[in-house]
């Protein structure tokens, strides 16, 4: 028996939320893919966009805040 083909199904995206970050400008931005896609996305975003510091450490806080993401093919 192989699992090769639910894989996909089962994996669960991961939600960044701008909203959720301590920000000043009001950003609404969500980023929605696996985790680590997530985790490249939002830190290159957070860099770019709001003038955090690139690192391990704000990949971290990043990943602190990752959400998953909800069903919606209910
Ligand atoms: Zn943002």
């Amino acid at each position: 028996m192989t699992t090769s083909r639910v894989r996909e199904e089962n994996a669960v995206r991961k939600v960044a939320d701008c909203r959720d970050f301590p920000s000043e400008s009001n950003c609404t931005l969500t980023i929605a893919g696996e985790e680590e896609e997530v985790l490249g996305a939002a830190a290159e975003h957070a860099v770019s966009v709001h003038g955090h510091t690139a690192g391990p450490e704000l990949r971290e806080v990043i990943r602190g805040s990752l959400k998953d993401e909800a069903p919606t093919n209910v």
